[in-house]
């Protein structure tokens, strides 16, 4: 902890120990990166100081502001969570492990986070650099991600967070020893705070643990991406509801994959009407390609220009090129911005 205070990063969202601010972090830094969520949680935290001012937001306003940070069920359910907060908990993130996890999308991280770090209660939690940072330091031998893994780590997280006072830091040093110290590769031992108790590093072992599962073949997937433009506005088609990324705006979109896939038209079912219905948009020349990633999926795609036959199709509208910062379009519709402007 003496560490930390001295060595932890000067990141926005430490500056408050509001309860709000810190859930919303949380919520942000899981999955994704902390240099990404820099640019995210200010403009969240701007346009939504309170949780009520989240809890009063329409559902489109909250995804536009999550377009790019990708698992769109995060940014659903933190708005669902905190209508709940306002009707049950007085518009305060509650204060008990019970009653947090009853909230849309908390889950036992994100509980223990918001419980130690806004409100100091001994309440302990695991994510990827604790697990990373116990398994080397204890020599924990089993494989990252796995049940028994699971069960020792949280016993631990337990048995270790301070019951009188300073849990919230505590936590924050073990996460921020393995985001920054011990770091998947190499990591750097001659800095560490806790490197004389440390089993990797006595041992030489610091490459094998945590021990990794074993890696799955990312899916590739091949598409066409088609941009119609008519008089500075882009034809857009939103997903459909119940979906991956539902709700969210995209180019016209089809999968021309005949690489194996496993369950075609999952990431992107056939929008666009099959041979022998009457087509919507008549293929243009290339615009470019891109590559995008999401999930387990390996994105390979062709833009090319296109124009609209016929009528505009249900779920699809014109949107001037100016209103698109605004919309909530998915990540690889930015890329398509990019590529076609
Ligand atoms: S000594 Fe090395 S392996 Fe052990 S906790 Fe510190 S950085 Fe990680």
């Amino acid at each position: 902890m003496e560490w930390y205070s001295r060595e932890c990063r000067a990141l926005p969202w430490r500056e408050s120990r509001d309860s709000y601010r810190v859930w919303i972090s949380e919520a942000m830094l899981q999955q994704t990166r902390v240099e990404t969520v820099l640019s995210y949680w200010p403009r969240f935290v701007e346009r939504f100081p309170t949780l009520e001012d989240l809890s009063e937001a329409e559902e489109d306003e909250v995804l536009a502001l999550w377009s790019g940070l990708g698992y769109y069920n995060r940014a659903r359910k933190l708005r669902e969570a905190a209508i709940e907060i306002v009707r049950q908990h007085g518009g305060e993130f509650p204060r008990t492990r019970e009653e947090a996890l009853a909230l849309a999308g908390v889950g036992p991280y994100t509980a223990g986070a918001v419980l130690s770090i806004a409100y100091d209660l001994p309440e302990a939690l695991v994510d990827g650099n604790v697990q990373r940072v116990f398994s080397r330091l204890f020599g924990i031998d089993e494989v990252a991600g796995s049940t028994r893994m699971n069960r020792l780590l949280w016993s631990l997280a337990g048995e270790l967070v301070p019951r009188s006072g300073g849990a919230g830091t505590w936590n924050q040093a073990v996460m921020e020893l393995g985001a920054t110290v011990c770091v998947p590769r190499s990591p750097r031992c001659g800095e560490c705070p806790v490197r004389r108790g440390c089993v990797a590093h006595r041992e030489g072992r610091t490459g094998e643990l945590p021990r990794m599962p074993e890696k799955r073949e990312p899916t590739l997937v091949q598409l066409s991406i088609f941009v119609a433009e008519r008089e500075g506005a882009v034809l857009l088609e939103q997903r459909p509801v119940g979906g991956r990324m539902a709700g969210l705006w995209q180019f016209p979109t089809i999968e021309v994959s005949d690489l194996p896939i496993e369950q075609p038209g999952e990431l992107f079912p056939r929008l666009l009407p099959r041979a022998g219905e009457s087509p919507v948009l008549s293929p243009g020349g290339p615009l470019g390609a891109l590559r995008h990633s999401i999930t387990r999926y390996s994105i390979r795609a062709e833009v090319h220009s296109a124009e609209l036959v016929g009528e505009v199709p249900s779920g699809w509208r014109w949107f001037d090129r100016g209103q698109l910062e605004d919309l909530a379009l998915t990540g690889m519709a930015r890329k398509v911005l990019r590529v076609s402007e």
